[in-house]
């Protein structure tokens, strides 16, 4: 059997290593075909997780990449289109909630090929999101449904999804966190920056509704710098382009880096004393290491972690995030929110059941 597996962003490469791996482990005989849409280019946002997390090299890459949504989805979809036709794929598997999720997703229905979208279910319940939209409409069109959590199998039972088509396997982060953190390693640091006392707190920010609001913008780092605490914050290409448009300075007690690889990243989560971000992964990822998480964004999709106490949603609200940032609670661990680690072996064994 022959899977083709899409994927164009840095979250992607993460969640399709684990299933990847799993292909070779316990479904040596499916050929995966691998296509890289573009979506994410820049070497630090791509190449280094191949090379970091032994994904196989794409044996396609569309090169699709900085355009607007609409443009990107509709060069992905005519690209994808051809390939299935010439590659005839018996599943297309599909990540998460980007452009290139949605396109692969829709370019495969309409040629009757069968679609497993992994990370099913998920929602924000705010359509201004691309993200919600991207996920709506594959969930709709996805004919098996990878759901990580109890209240993803509960969304799309509520939108009228067959239960049938839901599969409760489990989140594929977790199974990743728990395989390459045994390969973490501390990032290359600028000079003055010393993160040895464990004492500082790791920050992402990328999310669209905080990087192209400037006023949401200028509060976050505001925030940040009335926590008067060490954050080491790994920039995302497009934050770093909107920060320089918005004129905002960054705050001294502020540390800007590259993005780093995973490798990296889990590193610093490991040996970071808090968390503040509006990423998806990483509200979890800071779970799986157990430390407090302060979201910077108005609702989440991950609300097992806010009811657990060890995520607060602080908006966009500096004197919230001040606030947040500067306290320091950790509550009782509130055990496997996202399975036990075997999504990847799951999802393996769910796709290739002939
Ligand atoms: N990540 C990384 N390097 C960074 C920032 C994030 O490897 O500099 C990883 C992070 O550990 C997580 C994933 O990228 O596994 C999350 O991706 P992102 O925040 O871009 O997307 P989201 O999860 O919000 O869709």
């Amino acid at each position: 059997m022959k899977v083709m597996t899409i994927i164009g962003a840095r979250p992607q490469f993460i969640k399709a290593a684990v299933v990847s791996r799993a292909f070779g482990e316990h479904r040596p005989d499916v050929q995966e075909i691998i296509v890289h849409t573009g979506q994410h280019y820049d070497a630090n946002m791509s190449d280094v997780f191949f090379e970091e997390l032994d994904i196989p090299r794409p044996d396609y890459n569309l090169g699709i990449g900085g355009g607007t949504h609409g443009q990107n989805t509709g060069r992905m979809i005519e690209k994808l289109e051809s390939l299935m036709i010439t590659e005839k794929p018996g599943w297309v598997l599909v990540y998460g909630d980007t452009d290139s999720t949605m396109a692969g997703a829709l370019a495969a229905s309409k040629l009757h090929i069968p679609v497993a979208h992994v990370e099913a279910g998920l929602r924000s319940f705010n359509r201004r999101m691309p993200e919600e939209i991207n996920r709506i409409l594959t969930d709709h069109i996805a004919d098996l449904l990878f759901v990580p959590t109890e209240s993803g199998r509960k969304n799309l039972i509520n939108e009228g999804i067959s239960e049938e088509k839901v599969r409760m396997v489990g989140d594929v982060m977790y199974d990743a966190t728990l395989f390459y953190r045994k390969r973490a390693r501390k990032p290359d640091l600028p000079n003055g920056l010393d993160l040895s006392d464990n004492s500082f707190i790791l920050c992402t920010i990328h999310r669209a509704e905080n990087t192209d609001d400037p006023e949401r913008l200028k509060n976050i780092f505001e925030g940040l710098e009335i926590s008067g605490q060490k954050i080491v914050l790994p920039l995302h290409p497009r934050t770093r382009s909107k920060v320089a448009d918005s004129g905002i300075a960054f705050p001294d007690n502020v540390w800007v880096i590259d993005p780093v690889g995973y490798l990296e990243m889990v590193w610093l989560e490991a040996n970071c004393r808090s968390v503040a971000t509006d990423s998806g992964g990483v509200q979890k990822e800071a779970y799986f290491f157990q430390k407090p998480c302060s979201t910077m964004r108005d609702e989440t999709e991950w609300l097992e972690l806010v009811e657990s106490g060890w995520n607060t949603l602080v908006g966009a609200n500096a004197t919230k995030i001040g606030n947040a940032l500067s306290g320091n609670s950790s509550p009782a661990y509130a055990g496997f929110l996202y399975g036990e680690g075997h999504a990847g072996k799951k999802i393996v064994e769910l796709v290739s059941h002939d």
